[in-house]
């Protein structure tokens, strides 16, 4: 029985530790919620002030004889930081946390007034990069830095000193990483970031016709109530953009606010500039090169209702707006909506629950829904609308698909086939511009045969095996392992290994073939400075260069007409992915790396290179075919029960001993397997992490699979409940519902 409620009467964020524990009165029983503002007696004198209830509890804590009793519920209704609360008692109830990491995720941090500006360390670097180089740090032996990054990858940002204990460094190891961009070290507020130096002129585009139906679609729904979140499914290049801002025209016509979500790498000058372009000085930014200070500030703007719009990543989402009328998030499917660290909440998800409770609508985009996404909208759950054509009838790219397999057959060793060559001749003689894009999302040390394209699976997952080094393959799910092999089991091929290829060396190759080629490169190397990222884009844009050589990043839905070209290099990378989400992520890529052509006057050409071009995943990307790609993907996840057909818990466990993680990790299966008892879940695991020890912690995963979200949630509760016992002591352990990416 809930007899108690936690209240915090200061919602500042130095105090969110301290909550009192209130009785709650008989008559309001069953009527607390998390969020709720009350009226409590506080202090010697028991002088009324008002509070908002955390959570509600069966335990006193202490003496219950000491414990004073709620007055009432607050007449004030609910207050912006009391939709907050709530979100945070619903995150913390989703995706596995403490109240008080909730908390601090939805709460804008405040500034302490006259509080000496301390150093911290942030990292700099995505989480894929940073365990692609950890590897690399490991095999060098250089395991101060390892150290170091380690404890980034752990937790994004350090407080100087701590760091520096933590992992048993020195000053000059941080310096040195700060130097190579690995890092930063930042003591003092950076400058202001609000409105860009010059605001350009005011600028209108008449919608098109299907851009005006669907606008006018989703106000006619709002407008008969159905609240359903709406998906915008359109092409790339079909004018989605522009239907946001008319959204957002409309809720700010009606006195409402808005939160417009865009993928971290994505929020770029060029973006931003057309809401500035369209909004003014209604407008704010929210980036990650925003000092906490600075966020904060822009949030006391945005509850003061002296902005509008606030546009930013994920925790844009957090934004204190009152009035809020709707949440718009763009490339939907993008992975950094998820946050990596805990509490591990799922931006689209996250949004919705906020919409409910702000009375707010949600609108999401994309040219490749993410599965999730277009899952919930064929069973009706969202509400669908489609832009199958391009603005103006551009047409959609030509695509080419060479097998890389012929290739090497016909005695072709360089990474471009022969047509891919031939076309960028083509372009460079005609001065016009080329994309050269390097898949290597979800490195993870896959196995492939060079001369026939066999990849090597696990026999239970489907999923790749990773190699290790001392010669193991083995499968990150289930603990399957195998040794190495130099043939391929599928040809008898020698040419079969642990794939590699890096920007550089693609550079390299331009160069080599086509002498005089003025050559781009955007990677994690050249992008860590502060403005590299805007430079190269905008060098690029103004014609500075004839290629743009990059990974994954030149994707993202950059504008650029002069583009007629659109190379991939090696296609396959990202399907080999030691995870479940590896095909979905190679069609995105694929089809948005090949939207990028073709966005001007002059029509556009790609060419895919790929061991595997039969792969569905491929072969749909090819054909711009998003329908057809759902569908083979939806059968491969019903077969296999994975999301979102099935929900997903993945529980990651580590510790310094690898007999007591070992020990840990089997009391919770032993523990899930109990709180299973009717079968209504699948308990799979414990295998080692992707990567199975960093900085000294060895790390296992445990994944549970069920049809309902519920079930396993009251899992995931039971699971926290046993984690008091003496042999989890020694260890962390976190949830992960529906990961989407390898630990
Ligand atoms: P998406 O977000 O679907 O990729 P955008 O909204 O960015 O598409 O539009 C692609 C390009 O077409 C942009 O340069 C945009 O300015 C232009 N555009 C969009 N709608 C129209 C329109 N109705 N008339 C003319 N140009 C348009
Ligand atoms: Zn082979
Ligand atoms: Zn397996």
């Amino acid at each position: 029985m809930e007899q108690y409620a936690r209240v915090i009467v200061d919602i500042s964020l130095e105090k969110l530790d301290k909550a009192f524990t209130y009785r709650i009165p008989e008559a309001l029983f069953g009527r607390l919620e998390p969020g709720m503002q009350v009226e409590v007696p506080f202090g010697k004198g028991n002088r009324a002030i008002s509070g908002y209830v955390l959570e509600l509890t069966g335990e006193a804590g202490f003496d219950p004889e000491k414990i004073k009793e709620i007055q009432g519920i607050s007449k004030k209704g609910m207050q912006i930081e009391g939709q907050l609360v709530r979100l945070a008692a619903w995150i913390r109830r989703t995706y596995g946390c403490t109240m008080n990491q909730a908390l601090k995720t939805v709460l804008p941090v405040k500034r302490q007034v006259g509080e000496k500006q301390r150093r911290q360390v942030r990292l700099l670097l995505s989480r894929e990069e940073s365990q692609e180089l950890l590897v690399q740090l490991e095999q060098k032996s250089q395991l101060a830095r390892f150290r170091v990054l380690a404890a980034l990858l752990d937790k994004s940002c350090w407080e100087y000193g701590r760091l520096l204990s933590a992992c048993r460094v020195s000053k000059e190891v941080l310096l040195k990483m700060e130097e190579l961009h690995i890092l930063r070290i930042e003591q003092e507020t950076l400058v202001r970031t609000g409105l860009p130096k010059e605001l350009p002129s005011p600028r209108k585009i008449l919608l098109n016709e299907r851009q005006r139906q669907v606008t006018e679609e989703i106000l006619e729904g709002w407008e008969a109530g159905d609240e359903r979140p709406c998906l915008i499914h359109g092409v790339t290049g079909s004018g989605k953009t522009e239907i946001y801002m008319e959204l957002m025209a409309d809720t700010l016509r009606r006195g409402k606010e808005a939160i417009f979500l865009i993928p971290e790498i994505a929020l770029t000058y060029q973006m931003v500039r057309r809401f500035y372009q369209r909004f003014g000085a209604q407008v704010a930014v929210l980036h990650s090169r925003l000092s906490q200070g600075e966020r904060h500030d822009q949030f006391e703007l945005a509850r003061k209702g002296q902005i509008k719009v606030m546009i930013g990543p994920r925790s844009a989402l957090f934004t204190p707006f009152s009035r809020l009328g709707m949440i718009i998030i763009d490339e939907e499917h993008e992975n950094s909506y998820k946050s990596e660290m805990i509490p591990r909440y799922h931006a689209r998800e996250t949004a919705v629950y906020r919409a409910l409770l702000s009375g707010a609508h949600v609108v999401l985009g994309s040219a490749t829904p993410s599965m999730e996404a277009y899952y919930r909208a064929s069973r009706g759950e969202y509400r669908l609308l489609t832009l199958k054509e391009r603005v103006e009838k551009r047409p959609l790219p030509q695509v080419a698909v060479v097998d890389l397999r012929q290739e090497l057959r016909q005695g072709n060793r360089s990474m471009f086939s022969s047509l891919l060559r031939q076309q960028m001749k083509e372009r460079l003689t005609r001065g016009e511009q080329i994309m050269l894009f390097l898949n290597r999302r979800g490195f993870a040390g896959f196995v492939s045969c060079r001369t026939c394209g066999h990849v090597i699976k696990c026999p239970h997952c489907d999923v790749s095996l990773s190699l290790h080094r001392g010669g193991a393959m083995r499968c990150h799910y289930c603990g399957h392992e195998e040794p190495a092999v130099n043939q391929c089991p599928s040809c008898g091929s020698g040419y079969i290994g642990a794939f590699r290829a890096g920007t550089q060396q693609v550079e390299e190759a331009v160069l080599r073939e086509f002498p005089g080629a003025r050559v781009l490169r955007m990677d994690a190397d050249t992008t860590r400075n502060r403005d590299g990222y805007e430079k190269i884009l905008g060098a690029f844009s103004r014609g500075e260069a004839d290629v743009l050589l990059g990974t994954q990043m030149i994707v993202k839905g950059h504008d650029f007409p002069g583009v007629t070209l659109v190379g991939v290099l090696a296609a396959d990378l990202s399907l080999h992915a030691a995870d479940y989400r590896a095909a979905e992520r190679t069609f995105q890529l694929l089809t948005q790396a090949a939207g990028r052509a073709g966005r001007g006057e002059r029509p556009g050409q790609v060419v895919i290179q790929t061991y595997c071009p039969e792969h569905y995943s491929v072969e749909t990307a090819a054909r711009q075919d998003y329908e057809g790609f759902y569908q083979k993907e939806l059968l491969y996840r019903r077969l296999m029960g994975y999301p979102p057909v099935k929900e997903l818990l993945a529980v990651y466990i580590s510790g310094a001993d690898l007999e007591e993680l070992e020990i840990g990790a089997a009391a919770l299966r032993a523990a899930a397997d109990t709180l299973n008892e009717k079968g209504e879940l699948e308990v799979i695991g414990p295998a080692d992490g992707v990567i199975a020890k960093v900085q000294d912690q060895y790390r296992k995963v445990l994944y549970i699979k069920g049809e309902q979200e519920e079930l396993l949630e009251a899992c995931r509760a039971g699971l926290e409940q046993t984690l008091q016992a003496d042999c989890f002591a020694s260890l962390y352990i976190q949830f992960d519902k529906n990961p989407v990416s390898g630990y």
